[in-house]
């Protein structure tokens, strides 16, 4: 049920879900502090707690949560986004592209983060599709030669055309309504690049590695 601005919440009912830095992946904090808020539960939209990680070896982390929105703001202290803590079937510079946006994402800086998704899916056609010239094609045409070549569906390639396109408002100056890119948008764009990149990189990889079990190698 949605929180009322104006309404104390219980930390046990709060959304305390947030991306660790311990363990690089998203965990529900287990709040080991009551919430503080500079002055009072019912004036204040922002309450501040301590969480641990539920998987207990990770160190705490200070969360800012938000009442009205039900998600945690701001997690402190930030994470690196190391890329080599990426998924290790991803080429490096993929990694980095990735890390940056995840750094951009958690600095509130939304167009950053899809320019910098759009970037790991050029990246990302580049590595896969090898025909002469590409590289000085558009992304669309780029996106179009990794459906033609095979590497991903109808699905897929339109997927890659969206985050192409909100990675355009990120990083172009535009009329469009679009222009403002909101967290639910970067958040969105940010799944799908990880959707695509599982598929290309991660899926293969991992089959590859039950494979090679499988053949007792
Ligand atoms: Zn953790």
């Amino acid at each position: 049920m949605a929180n009322r601005l104006y309404e104390p919440v219980n930390v046990e009912d709060m959304n305390l879900s947030y991306y660790c830095r311990g363990c690089h992946q998203q965990v529900r904090g287990v709040p080991i502090t009551d919430a503080k808020y500079r002055n009072g539960s019912i004036s204040e939209n922002e309450a501040w707690i301590i969480c641990k990680c539920p998987t207990h070896l990770c160190e705490l982390s200070f969360v800012i949560y938000d009442k009205l929105n039900e998600r945690i703001r701001r997690v402190y202290p930030f994470s690196t986004f190391d890329p080599a803590s990426y998924h290790e079937a991803i080429p490096e510079k993929i990694r980095e592209d990735l890390a940056e946006a995840d750094r951009c994402y958690h600095a509130d800086a939304y167009k950053g983060a899809v320019t910098m998704n759009r970037r790991a899916v050029q990246r990302l056609v580049l590595d896969k599709v090898k025909i002469p010239g590409i590289e000085k094609k558009k992304l669309w045409e780029q996106i179009d030669a990794l459906f033609d070549a095979g590497f991903i569906t109808k699905q897929l390639k339109d997927t890659a055309h969206e985050i192409r396109h909100f990675g355009n408002f990120g990083a172009h100056p535009s009329d469009d309504l679009l222009d403002n890119t909101s967290v639910e948008d970067a958040e969105r764009v940010d799944r799908l690049t990880m959707d695509l990149i599982r598929i290309i990189y991660i899926v293969p990889y991992e089959t590859d590695q039950l494979k090679k079990k499988r053949n007792g190698q």
